[in-house]
């Protein structure tokens, strides 16, 4: 059982453990589905609970931990009202949370580790590599902390803030089962969007879930040289690998992959590179997010420019690839991966 303060994290916890411990503690076992909806409403204090007898309360704060996490910085958006909050959980760490308004619904791009240790060259999480995973319930908190600090409804959720989920597998799992959860918040996969830096050994795992959420693989290069440079998740794993593991995801779950390509400058916007993506993404009939390079101070990256961003696009659209431009949202908020983080917490260089 997952902890904190050497106590039972108790919003990690499924409706199936929580009766349980319940259980254990002498109490019927409808008052898991009271406690479990307390807990999905982002409620974060004992006192609260009033359809739960007062010795239960007691009992239950004797063992297990619950908290909020604190606002550190709120930013919002003049341009789109992107808001972008900074939040602390109990051991003083810190992560971003970002929630965006789409026509189909607001959207909250969520943390799923402290810092990262993938290292990729333009990404400012990169920066001070990873502090630690987040648990299931600092991610839940995530969704659940910002709806009520931003008054707005939330519809869906995509992995995509600071960390690899992949490289955090299980908590990020019991996140999405109890995000998705008919007891609780009930967000539907088919809203959720994971994205990975192409950590393949685990799209087996991924795909033997059986989950209808859209998975999202970060590729930003269609050769080897060229991601290995941006991407040293690259490194001993190889473009043809990842394609083959898409093509494998892609025939178990019948989900369609989307790819990530942030464009950069004299980096990977060439008309070839634009061939070679469209060569290998047409056959998964995927999808392609284009996004111009948010630059990050401490990166020498530059976002290219938009004569080689339509370029780029045409080229993909002339052979058959579904491509998206990605709009900036909240750019000056620092709405993009570990910004903001980076500007208020210290991280060691
Ligand atoms: N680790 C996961 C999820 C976090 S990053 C992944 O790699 O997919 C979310 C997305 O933002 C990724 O596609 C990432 O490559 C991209 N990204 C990071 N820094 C960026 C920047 N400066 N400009 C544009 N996109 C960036």
């Amino acid at each position: 059982m997952l902890e904190i303060n050497g106590k039972i994290d108790i919003k990690s916890l499924l409706p199936e453990e929580l009766e349980t411990l319940l259980r254990e503690l002498g109490q019927p076992g409808y008052r898991a589905g009271q406690l479990f909806s307390w807990l999905s409403r982002g409620c974060g204090d004992w006192d609260e609970m009033t359809n739960l007898p007062r010795s239960l309360r007691a009992a239950l704060q004797e063992r297990c931990f619950l908290s909020a996490p604190r606002v550190l910085r709120r930013q919002e958006s003049q341009e789109d009202g992107t808001i972008k909050f900074l939040w602390e959980f109990a051991d003083g760490n810190a992560v971003e949370t970002v929630v965006m308004r789409y026509h189909y619904g607001n959207t909250v791009c969520i943390s799923s580790q402290v810092g990262c240790r993938q290292g990729c060259a333009f990404c400012a999480s990169a920066i001070g590599g990873k502090v630690r995973d987040l648990l299931p319930s600092e991610m839940l908190d995530e969704v659940l902390f910002s709806e009520k600090e931003s008054g707005l409804p939330i519809s869906h959720i995509v992995l995509m803030g600071i960390g690899e989920p992949l490289d955090n597998f299980d908590n990020v799992m019991r996140f999405l089962e109890l995000i998705n959860h008919p007891k609780g918040r009930n967000i539907g996969m088919r809203h959720i969007s994971l994205s990975t830096c192409g950590l393949l050994e685990r799209f087996d795992d991924l795909a033997a879930r059986d989950l209808q959420l859209t998975l999202s693989v970060s590729l930003h290069a269609p050769d080897d040289e060229t991601r290995s440079r941006l991407m040293p998740a690259n490194r001993g794993r190889s473009v043809d690998a990842l394609f083959e593991k898409c093509r494998e995801y892609y025939e178990r779950t019948g989900r369609r992959i989307s790819f990530e390509y942030a464009m950069i400058d004299g980096v990977n916007d060439s008309p070839r590179q634009a061939r070679e993506l469209a060569r290998r993404v047409r056959p998964l009939e995927a999808h392609v997010n284009l996004i111009p390079l948010n630059h990050v101070e401490e990166r020498s990256f530059q976002p290219s420019s938009p004569d080689n961003l339509k370029r780029f696009v045409d080229i993909l659209t002339r052979n058959g690839v579904n491509v998206t431009v990605r709009r900036r949202l909240g750019s000056d908020v620092d709405a993009s991966c570990g910004q903001l983080r980076r500007k208020t917490v210290k991280v060691e260089q």
